[in-house]
């Protein structure tokens, strides 16, 4: 993980935002040999960066004349080891003495510098922060590490030191196949569920059928998928012995299903949501699909003994119709019919897990996507609601799994919701990340 160090002079506040970057998470001691006791670091995130903080506060009580010399090798140590050093002043106070001796220590590093100016709250200390142009590190940016101000400034800084995830896109682009795919089944009980994992499984692993009760209590089940064309690939059947206790229907057990469909789902990269075709679709599983979706899981439905099915072609589309009217996210879940009994359709069922799973795994580069966010703001600019006109900056991924999107821009509390929609639907379609579920925030800039 990139590190970012927190440098400067005593009470300029370094602690404070340290503590801001990493939170409730724990600070730990970095107790190495050698190492200044005072030297803490924690996991930081900022609006979505995640990097390693590391921190030189805690010289606040030591003796002035011994001061310069330790701090300068606990700075140095520091930044050495960092991605990025920000070095903070105190924005009210202007540029010290000491201030200007760190800059100097700073200056014969090779670690990229972020000067920022603190306790800058409602604008105070503006020309301090102007003062501390002189330092030569660049433009120095506002902050206030108490009242959370100047954060976004923060980030737009910090983004090109550590955003080395998204850098080395190439290879996260191109899904490794030989990884398992980790693959839930859920769905109410006597869907189908015992039967689908048993076919695809090819043996009687799990005992089906009203009066069953005993399986194989395994957690997950490893499969080797032989897909149409011939090749292979893996398949992590996951919480497979939560779907023993679905033989036996009774409300205790109808309770229990629903913790064991809530654990599959949260250890799955694809959940198939299996319906009964001999009764549609109910609101059961509606809520069920919603939860996969809220969980940020990729979503397939399977409407399971279709070799029994009636009226099919309606009840496909009412299935379909259902989903859409259910959750807008869902509108673009697709739909597949299997027999788990005959095995039909169990393998275009895998391969689309499988095209879901890359779509869940995609990053997209920042470039790309700034082309097309502009592309796309411009075709259709947002709204001007009360004649000030709302303006969308940049968008970046901050994650996959699902991806994860962060919009910055002007006035964007009062973008409207149909707008976010227009821009995750246009997203969708121009990086042909069909069902995948997408998550995007909106992130207030200045200007
Ligand atoms: P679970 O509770 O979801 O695990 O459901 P089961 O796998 O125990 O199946 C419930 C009942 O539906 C059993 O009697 C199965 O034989 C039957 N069943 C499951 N899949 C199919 C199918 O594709 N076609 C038909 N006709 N029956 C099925």
């Amino acid at each position: 993980q990139p590190i970012v160090a927190i440098v400067g002079r005593p009470n300029v506040g370094k602690s404070t935002l340290f503590n801001r970057l990493v939170g409730k998470r724990v600070a730990l001691v970095d107790d190495r040999p050698g190492v200044t006791r005072d030297r803490r670091t924690g996991d930081g995130q900022l609006l979505g960066l995640e990097f390693q903080v590391m921190d030189t506060a805690g010289f606040e009580d030591e003796d002035p004349a011994s001061l310069p010399g330790r701090m300068r090798r606990s700075t140095e140590a520091a930044v050495r080891e960092a991605d990025a050093a920000l070095f903070l002043i105190d924005a009210r106070e202007g540029v010290t003495p000491l201030d200007e001796e760190i800059a100097r220590w700073l200056r014969q590093e090779d670690t990229p510098v972020i000067v920022a100016a603190n306790k800058a709250e409602g604008r105070q200390g503006e020309s301090g922060r102007l003062e501390a142009f002189s330092l030569g590190f660049g433009e120095p940016i506002a902050l206030s590490a108490e009242h959370g101000e100047g954060l976004v400034d923060l980030f737009e800084s910090l983004r090109p030191h550590v955003e080395r995830e998204v850098e080395v896109e190439p290879e996260l682009d191109h899904e490794d196949p030989m990884r398992p795919l980790h693959l839930a089944v859920v769905g109410r009980p006597n869907a189908g569920k015992s039967t689908l994992v048993n076919k695809m499984l090819g043996e009687d692993r799990m005992i089906t059928g009203p009066e069953a009760g005993i399986t194989r209590d395994s957690i997950s089940t490893d499969w080797t998928w032989t897909s149409p064309d011939g090749g292979t690939r893996q398949v992590k059947l996951v919480d497979t012995a939560g779907l023993r206790k679905r033989a036996k229907v009774d409300d205790k057990l109808e309770w229990l299903s629903a913790q064991d469909t809530r654990r599959a789902i949260d250890m799955a990269e694809v959940v198939v949501l299996l319906l009964d075709a001999t009764r549609g679709l109910e609101v059961q599983d509606l809520k069920i699909a919603s939860a996969v979706i809220e969980e940020g899981r990729a979503l397939v439905v399977a409407i399971n003994k279709w070799d029994v099915a009636e009226h099919a072609s309606s009840l496909f589309n009412g299935v379909k119709a259902a989903l859409e009217e259910g959750l807008s996210q869902l509108k673009n879940v697709p739909v597949l019919t299997v027999s788990a009994v005959t095995g039909k359709g169990i393998d275009q069922l895998i391969g689309a897990a499988f095209t879901l799973r890359e779509g869940w795994n995609r990053r997209v580069s920042t470039g790309e996507l700034n082309r097309w966010f502009e592309a796309a703001v411009e075709q259709n600019p947002p709204p001007a609601p009360g004649g000030k006109r709302i303006k969308l900056r940049y968008i970046t991924q901050i994650k996959s799994r699902p991806p994860t999107f962060v919009v910055f821009g002007t006035r964007v509390d009062q973008l409207p919701e149909s707008y976010r929609r227009y821009l995750l639907n246009s997203l969708r379609k121009q990086f042909d990340l069909g069902a995948v579920p997408l998550r995007m925030t909106l992130r207030a800039t200045k200007n």
